[in-house]
């Protein structure tokens, strides 16, 4: 078989008619080979199907405003692609199929529980820019077949955060993607099916995992996350000045920085490819020409900058035994059992003989119900508002630079990760 690549497309990417053209023209440069395209929703349309199914389970009349805006948006952009606005053409009749669909899904009152509404409701933004992708490119000249993901990355029941199947989704994905006749895909991101046809998200944020996991299901020669960015850079521009962009990292550099908070992957895309040691450029759909970051495979230490990761809205809390006995092993176990079965997310872990201290995601729906339960064994101190910086690779000179007089909660060093715990800055 000839090589394949695997793209992927953020929402960023594919926020107007501009930015599709952009990416078509991206794609129709790759002259040779197969190619996956893994798209997300159009901009931010994730965050606006979540909005509408609040509405939508708080009965609110809200829903339909919202829903038509959605609709709108969609729609103007198909029209500004395909130049044409009559409703029977058939990319406006297909977007307007998949509003009526998503409309029916809440016409019922709501069963299932809330994770599983969220992913009948919020996969359709995948399906919607997806369709319109695919349908623009054929129509550009770009030949392309669509596939619904759903069909051939199968995962299990856990809503909202699906865990796939990777034996059975290979054999499915290689039936499904069949390159003896066609070599270009384009597939949703984020989405995935179980085993009774029910439609799973695999996380915020998780098209990214899934360009990697069809990279190793399909053994692809490599795969590109096109950005709004240079590559993976050494800091957040966003938050700090004199950022630079990082050419090469390791895999397991990519998993630390994603672990403390390093936006520009998603933590659990590492694992997939560095399985199969496929080497993840990450490059910018602005100037596609320019280098971007590799991530691959590495023997040598390489030497990096110091890298800044902070991560907003962090609770610190301690934990002391009401009869003050030691913090070992059992009662270890007893925390990390209470704090898991609430989804709360560690960030960092200190402990003394009788106390121990957490930093995690101060999260309204998961953190106090887990300190509720906490308090029946422990004392429990609380702060918020904090915030986590890690200088990784840090110098003296940068942790004075960006801790200074600040007051520090909490500090924690070894010899690759300088980790500061303070007050958030206004
Ligand atoms: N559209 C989804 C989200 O915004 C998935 C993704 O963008 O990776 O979370
Ligand atoms: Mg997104």
């Amino acid at each position: 078989m000839s090589a394949l690549r695997v793209f992927k497309f953020g929402g960023a990417s594919v926020k107007s008619a501009e930015g599709i053209r952009n990416m078509a023209e991206i794609i129709r440069r790759q002259t040779s080979g197969n190619l996956v395209v893994v798209v997300s929703a159009i901009g931010k349309t994730t965050n606006a199907l979540e909005e509408i199914l609040s509405l939508y389970l708080a009965k609110s009349d809200e829903k339909a405003n919202k829903l038509d805006q959605l609709k709108v948006f969609h729609t103007h952009i198909a029209t500004e692609l395909v130049g044409d606005s009559s409703s029977s053409h058939p990319l406006l009749a297909k977007v307007e199929q998949l509003f009526t669909e998503l409309d029916e899904k809440m016409k019922f009152p709501p069963s299932g529980g809330y994770d599983y509404c969220y992913d009948q409701v919020v996969s359709y933004g995948e399906l919607l820019s997806t369709t319109m992708v695919s349908f623009y490119l054929n129509q550009a000249g770009i030949r392309n077949r669509w596939i619904d993901i759903r069909k051939c990355l199968r995962s299990d029941t856990s809503y909202r955060e699906g865990v796939v199947d990777f034996e059975l989704s290979q054999y499915l994905c290689e039936k499904e993607f069949c390159f003896d006749s066609d070599h270009l895909f384009i597939t949703q991101g984020f989405i995935a099916g179980t085993a009774e046809g029910t439609t799973t998200t695999l996380g915020r944020e998780g098209s990214d995992y899934t360009a990697a996991v069809l990279a190793n299901l399909l053994d692809a020669t490599d795969v590109t996350i096109w950005k709004d960015v240079d590559g993976v850079l050494s800091a957040d521009p966003k938050i700090f000045s004199n950022t630079c962009k990082l050419d090469f990292i390791s895999y397991q550099e990519a998993i630390e920085l994603a672990y403390c908070g390093a936006q520009v992957i998603h933590p659990k895309t590492i694992k997939p490819i560095q399985n199969k040691q496929i080497p993840l450029y990450v490059k910018s759909f602005i100037n596609p020409e320019a280098s971007g970051t590799t991530i691959g495979h590495s023997d040598v230490p390489l030497s990096l900058p110091p890298v800044l990761i902070l991560k907003r809205n962090q609770a610190l809390v301690s934990l002391t035994p009401h009869d003050f006995s030691f913090v070992i092993e059992e009662s270890l176990s007893k925390i990390f059992a209470i704090l898991y079965r609430h989804r709360v997310k560690v960030n960092l872990v200190q402990n003394s003989a009788i106390s121990f201290t957490i930093c995690v995601d101060d999260e309204h729906l998961r953190l106090p119900g887990a300190i509720e339960e906490l308090q029946k064994t422990f004392t429990v101190r609380f702060n918020s508002n904090l915030e986590l910086l890690t200088i990784r690779h840090y110098t003296s000179h940068v942790v004075d630079e960006m801790v200074g007089e600040r007051i520090v909660y909490l500090q924690q060093r070894t010899r690759s990760n300088a980790r500061f715990i303070m007050d958030a800055r206004l």
